[in-house]
């Protein structure tokens, strides 16, 4: 089918797909056109990794918008919605506005009314049908990405609500759900009504084996003979072997450690495939990777990325990822070992893709956990690039025969699994049977049985039984904590209840905050971040080998802070809750001491993507807690408020009014405050020199941040820069390497420099 022939859609759209290089659709686009899904028909396309989905969807949305509709685009990863945003935004002459919905999850973003494609997680719209944004009943047509994610345990109901929630509110919803290739898409089709097109179709060939010995075997029963050196090891035998014939390889592993391991290593095999050329412009892509942090991930990344390798996962912050994406894909690096998470959602085509590891570990398995064929079937789906390569490649490795066998069984010859609705789970129960009282769409218990009746594991149940059981339960928490009140059949959400919905917290995380805020008048900071922490919101720090003799210690050090009753050595699993909470409350308050990224990054080995979602997520936690406060008029809340700004600028509390400038951060902050300039007020009367002084000579930096503190006249023309403010300001950046304990010693360390 060549664009000409799609019906429905703006014109101009289907030249601008020829001269992007669309001259035909791919066989099951076609389909989904046949289907109607530029006409307004609800669809489910089940096709492999690559073979044009978003597409199918851009179709759908640029159709819906010319008949004078609304658009919202689901996408399974906050760290995916602004690529999708900036792919969509290709439509901009065809003056189609594109909108992302990342703001805070308590609020109704009325502007996004206007634009005509949303991009948004699921999450985030969930929470703009709790909080009642109008705009929603306007829309015409609901994308959902990687639909057979209702699958996941912890994410999945949360999409399998919203979307019952979105065809509710506008019944005659277009909804298009795009799917990897699952058993049972037609399930998911039956729950949506909609039309289903499910193929196996690629557009490159993919070849899938196992590497055992000296060779790929492949499932058409032919082999390569891929030798492995004494002392070499597979993977890197692999690599090599692709980048002989140019190929470039995709190596899948289990943890962030072994990806940076294993990216360490095959930099050496990479470097001796080179050219001169490739090696200058590895060398500058190297630099602009270390400049994006000074933190070890940086440096760590920009010296493999020297050599042409790289690792890929979800500790690097969004600028290296997009870095090494773009570089893999111009074929500058030529291997990335990456984790599983990012990776699938990411479109990094490779020559070959290598599953290393195909077991990861499971705390509620309590060991390694086979992976899922559909997830090792995804990894697959990354393998041959379009014009680029003849075909692609995945490879399984095996260290002998039955693991050979095991692998071909489980992974190469096996369908993957079904998609099973998760909704039953209680955390997920707790949460959404709230959200659907609170926001009128029951108010009875029948009419929330009626609602779940909408969803997929109603289409999928046996027994309705057992969801009544998990109903019935989960509405007795609910009261028992003063979120719903019942009488008889009716429900209604108490105003407590109604906050915690809006504030998209579990009503567990509710039910710890507020009991924790309550024990206490006057919280310190480290007792707020650790109540926060223990929250089921926040994802939990692992405990590593020593370092439950560490907060133990540290444990009974800060006793007075916590807030509650701290458990007794001998629960043991409680404990170990506490202390692993201990661990994120201590990494938030050496962020707030202003200690650098660099030394939290190492002190509690994460990355600086990881330091940044805690500190979000704390931020968010303590906001709820700040409203929850003020709600029960409780006497904390100028305290929480305040943990909640520390956390926020990352400073200690004399910086505070400081670092609310914008622009500012917090080194600058505590530069402009060792030098004197100590307040939002004093930037508006301070000399100029010393400002520049502090600022380290950089113009435009203080121009800027004068005007935002408000001041008359910013200009920096003619001033020159005060020595002693710039030798003042250095001091303190030795306060940023000090490390500080006590909350009550922060006082006084305008002192240090
Ligand atoms: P998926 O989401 O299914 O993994 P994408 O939508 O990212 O795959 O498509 C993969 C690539 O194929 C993109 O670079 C896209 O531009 C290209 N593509 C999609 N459809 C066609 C087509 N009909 N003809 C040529 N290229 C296409």
């Amino acid at each position: 089918m060549n664009p000409a022939d799609i019906p429905g859609l703006p014109p101009g759209v289907p030249d601008f797909l020829v001269e992007s290089g669309i001259e035909e659709l791919y066989p099951p686009q076609a389909e989904t056109v046949e289907k109607g899904i530029t006409e307004g028909e609800s669809l489910v396309a089940s096709v492999p990794t690559a073979s044009g989905k978003t597409l199918v969807a851009e179709l759908a949305m640029l159709s819906s918008v010319h008949r004078g509709g609304t658009a919202l685009y689901i996408v399974p990863l906050r760290a995916l919605a602004s690529e999708k945003k900036a792919e969509f935004e290709r439509w901009a002459d065809f003056d189609i506005d594109v909108g992302i919905s990342t703001g805070n999850y308590e609020s109704s973003e009325e502007w996004l009314a206007s634009r005509d494609i949303v991009v948004a997680t699921s999450e985030k719209v969930d929470s703009l049908v709790r909080n009642g944004a109008p705009w929603l009943e306007d829309l015409t047509c609901v994308v959902a990405d990687e639909v057979h994610l209702v699958d996941d345990p912890n994410r999945g109901p949360t999409l399998e609500v919203t979307l019952a929630k979105l065809r509710r509110i506008t019944p005659d919803l277009q909804v298009v759900a795009l799917s990897a290739t699952v058993d049972n898409a037609d399930a998911v089709a039956d729950w949506l009504d909609a039309e289903l097109v499910k193929s196996d179709w690629r557009p490159v060939d993919l070849r899938t084996g196992v590497h055992f010995g000296d060779a790929i075997t492949f499932d058409d029963g032919e082999q390569r003979e891929v030798p492995v050196e004494k002392g070499e090891r597979p993977t890197a035998a692999l690599v090599d072997d692709a980048l002989d014939e140019e190929g470039s390889s995709l190596v899948f592993v289990n943890s962030r450690r072994n990806a940076e391991a294993a990216a360490r290593r095959l930099a050496d095999v990479t470097a001796d495939h080179l050219t001169d050329d490739e090696r200058d412009e590895l060398a500058t892509l190297a630099e602009e990777i270390a400049d994006v942090s000074d933190t070890e991930t940086s440096d760590d990344l920009a010296a493999v990325v020297r050599k042409g390798a790289a690792f890929h996962h979800a500790g690097l912050s969004a600028d290296h990822r997009s870095l090494v994406e773009d570089a893999f894909r111009d074929r500058t690096i030529k291997a990335i070992c990456a984790t599983p998470t990012l990776a699938a959602g990411v479109n990094t085509p490779s020559r070959r893709v290598i599953v290393r590891d195909w077991r990861r570990y499971d705390g509620e398995f309590g060991g390694m956990k086979p992976l899922e064929t559909l997830e090792v079937h995804q990894m697959f789906g990354r393998a041959g690039r379009p014009g680029r390569d003849p075909y692609g490649e995945a490879v399984l490795l095996a260290k002998d025969h039955d693991t050979m066998d095991e692998l071909f069984e489980r992974y190469v010859w096996a369908d993957p699994e079904p998609v099973q609705s998760k909704l039953a789970r209680e955390p997920a129960m707790r949460t959404h049977l709230l959200a659907t009282v609170a926001s009128g769409f029951a108010r009875t218990r029948s009419g929330l049985l009626d609602f779940l009746d909408r969803t997929l594991y109603a289409t999928q149940a046996d027994d309705t039984e057992r969801l009544e059981s998990v109903v019935d339960d989960v509405l007795a928490y609910l009261d028992a904590n003063g979120f719903v009140d019942r009488d008889g059949e009716e429900l209604t959400a108490t105003n407590l209840g109604h906050t915690v919905s809006r504030l998209y917290l579990d009503p567990m995380s509710a039910a710890e905050i507020v009991d924790g805020l309550r024990a206490a008048d006057d919280p310190t900071p480290l007792g707020l971040y650790h109540l926060v922490s223990r929250t089921p919101d926040m994802y939990e720090l692992y405990l590593k080998s020593g370092d439950r003799e560490t907060y133990t210690e540290l444990c009974y050090e800060r006793e007075s802070a916590f807030l509650g009753r701290v458990p007794s050595e001998f629960e043991d699993v409680r404990f170990e809750e506490w202390l692993s909470a201990l661990k994120t409350a201590k990494l938030l308050e050496d962020w707030a001491s202003e200690l650098d990224e660099d030394r939290i990054a190492e002190r509690y080995g994460v990355g600086p993507g990881d330091i940044r979602g805690k500190v979000d997520t704390a931020e968010w936690l303590l906001g709820a807690a700040e409203r929850l406060a003020t709600e029960l008029e409780l006497d904390c809340v100028v305290a929480v408020r305040e943990a909640k700004k520390r956390v926020e600028y990352g400073v200690r509390e004399e910086l505070l009014d400081l670092a609310g400038v914008r622009g500012i951060g917090r080194k600058r902050a505590r530069r402009l405050y060792e030098a004197g300039v100590e307040s939002r007020a004093d930037l508006r009367e301070a000399e100029k020199s010393v400002v520049l002084g502090a600022l380290r000579g950089r113009e435009r930096t203080a121009e800027r941040i004068l005007e935002n503190a408000g001041r008359r006249d910013p200009s920096m023309d003619a001033v020159s820069a005060d020595d002693e403010a710039a030798s003042d300001a250095d001091g303190a950046v030795a306060t940023e390497e000090t490390e500080t304990a006590d909350a009550d010693q922060q006082a006084s360390l305008g002192d240090f420099g």
